[in-house]
């Protein structure tokens, strides 16, 4: 740290990103990409003109992709915020409606606390209850920033439509943020609520069940006016945050919405595969509805379980942090991949 920094960031501590290693091959189960990769539609769709075009600024407004967006889920464009991966759009919320703190769950995603100390936002942490369900009272009449992981992560565990919109009705005058980046694999999105409800944020993001990770592609739906209040920090801070390879990409994926959805299928299929065979070795597995589950072994700890599956050449998750320290986060491959993690955690456990 330089003696520059300001002090406001001074002793913030910085999101730690899942390992993205570049030297070894592995059986990447970590950050809950998509097994499946991008659709030949995208293949065709950046191609060697777009790359030529890249000379130009690319479209602020994403117009092509909003307006095939707004089809495929029957909202109206003003209803939507396309943003650099759905983290640019959790930052843009904390940063326009944390002003009178947040609300958030101990155990979700860790990047609402970073957010959090990043804009100065007093954050009031709302513990999950002894088996990693929501505290929903504890959540209602809050009416500041409110913002739950739908499903969870890293526990895979989803909230009913009518608990959200509980959640929603009693924070009228704070935003409540949905974060649905895990809602394709068998959650049910509330979307639809925005019509009803001026303080609904609810997010979503290309990055999982979209095959589109690294292309960094997230959307928010709200009413106008919240959507107003986005694209006013998006103008003041890089009005150009979608590249010009991306809108292409994620166009191109809403034209193949088909294609992604059945991935979600399979993915769900293999997820129950996964849990059967984790749960017949002993381990005692969350119930997830998300790309991922979470789970546990008397006979190892989590670290070491993940520490060994490394060794293996298998990546998984794991969180030192005290309720969760037992756990590791396993992302949903393909159906071999689910095999191979099957097999060496029969290996490492011995049978
Ligand atoms: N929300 C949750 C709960 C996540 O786990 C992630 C992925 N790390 C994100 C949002 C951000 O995803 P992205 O920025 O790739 O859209």
């Amino acid at each position: 740290m330089s003696r520059f920094l300001d002090p406001r960031f001074a002793a913030l501590k910085e999101y730690t990103p899942g390992e993205q290693p570049q030297d070894k091959q592995y059986i990447k189960l970590n950050t809950n990409e998509s097994p499946y990769p991008p659709s030949d539609k995208v293949v065709q769709a950046v191609n060697a003109q777009q790359v030529r075009d890249l000379r130009l600024y690319c479209d602020p407004d994403c117009t092509k992709l909003k307006t095939a967006m707004a089809q495929r889920f029957g909202v109206g464009e003003n209803n939507l915020f396309l943003s650099n991966g759905s983290d640019d759009i959790l930052n843009f919320c904390f940063m326009a409606y944390g002003g009178g703190g947040a609300a958030f769950a101990d155990i979700t995603y860790g990047f609402y606390e970073v957010f959090a100390k990043l804009h100065g936002v007093q954050a009031e942490i709302i513990p999950l209850r002894e088996d990693f369900s929501l505290d929903v009272e504890g959540f209602k009449g809050k009416n500041k920033l409110v913002v739950i992981a739908n499903p969870n992560a890293p526990t895979g565990l989803c909230l009913d439509l009518t608990v959200i919109e509980d959640i929603v009705r009693s924070n009228p005058n704070g935003v409540v943020v949905v974060d649905e980046a895990y809602v394709d694999f068998g959650g049910e999105s509330c979307y639809r609520l925005i019509d009803r409800y001026e303080n609904l944020v609810v997010c979503q993001t290309f990055s999982k069940s979209r095959s589109l990770a690294g292309g960094r592609l997230g959307f928010a739906f709200a009413c106008p006016a919240l959507i107003a209040d986005l694209e006013k920090i998006k103008y003041s801070t890089n009005p150009y945050n979608i590249n010009r390879l991306t809108q292409v990409a994620g166009l191109a994926v809403v034209e193949d919405d088909g294609y992604y959805m059945d991935n979600c299928r399979r993915i769900e299929e293999n997820r129950a595969f996964a849990v059967e065979r984790l749960e017949g070795l002993g381990f005692e597995v969350l119930p997830s509805k998300a790309n991922f589950i979470f789970c546990r072994s008397d006979r190892m700890g989590g670290k070491q379980l993940y520490l060994q599956l490394k060794e293996k050449g298998i990546l998984v998750r794991h969180f030192d942090k005290a309720r969760i320290s037992d756990f590791v986060r396993i992302t949903i491959g393909t159906r071999e991949q689910m095999g191979a993690l099957v097999d060496a955690v029969r290996q490492l456990l011995g049978e």
